[in-house]
């Protein structure tokens, strides 16, 4: 399986695209603007399908693409339902965003629950439920690649906005801490927005949440 990374949209939101070249199918996790263009290519480089979308969580920079990439590829879009209201009803993000942003409604085919198993790729995810960045932020954990896809719920050396609605730092905090730092030390981490990291390195170095102790800024 090759993790492709793939920044897209007005703010940089990475797009990953799951690749494997033995059963020439591929998994897009997260769906930023702009990010058809951009798996078009290397799709037909690795010789792989588009089955599946998974989206981590129903802010606008995530999902902003997801109708057109349901629409033109056929992929079947998991997410958790939590987020429900956010994906089904984008409007809502334009109200608190202060801008209009014209973003397409998304269907959902199939909600996503802690501790599902969804086999793709010849492989098994992991998800696990990691709320407190937005109610619904999912992680999808692969244990062969030891990779997690987590969204925005933990960045290299910081943690996810907890002051959108929905978002509750005691939360995330306890997210992080049961459902990411309980993860293999060597797992990569891949989030939202920003370089990787590794539960290991964020275990001791993340300022805000560290395995024993949590300091809420502002
Ligand atoms: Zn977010
Ligand atoms: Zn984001």
């Amino acid at each position: 399986m090759k993790i492709h990374v793939l920044p897209s949209g007005p703010i940089q939101t990475i797009g990953y695209l799951l690749t494997e070249s033995k059963t020439g199918e591929a998994v897009l996790v997260d769906a930023p603007g702009d990010i058809l263009a951009k798996i078009r290519p290397v799709l037909a480089k690795e010789g792989c399908v588009l089955k599946e979308l998974w989206l981590t969580h129903g802010h606008w920079d995530h999902t902003q693409e997801a109708a057109k990439v349901k629409r033109e590829t056929g992929a079947l879009v998991r997410a958790h339902r939590a987020d429900r209201g956010l994906i089904e009803t984008p409007e809502r993000m334009e109200e608190f965003m202060g801008a209009r942003l014209g973003l397409e409604p998304v269907i959902v085919d199939a909600w996503v629950e802690q501790g599902e198993r969804l086999s793709a790729l010849g492989r098994e995810f992991e998800v696990r439920h990691v709320p407190g960045h937005c109610p619904g932020n999912v992680l999808f954990f692969e244990p062969r690649a030891k990779a997690a896809l987590v969204g925005d719920a933990l960045f290299n050396r910081g943690v996810g906005r907890w002051d959108l609605p929905g978002g509750d730092f005691e939360v995330l905090a306890a997210s992080i801490r049961e459902q990411i730092y309980s993860l293999p030390d060597d797992t990569v981490v891949f989030p939202g927005h920003g370089p990787r990291t590794t539960v290991g390195e964020e275990k001791t170095d993340n300022p805000y949440v560290s395995l024993n102790s949590s300091f809420r800024a502002g």
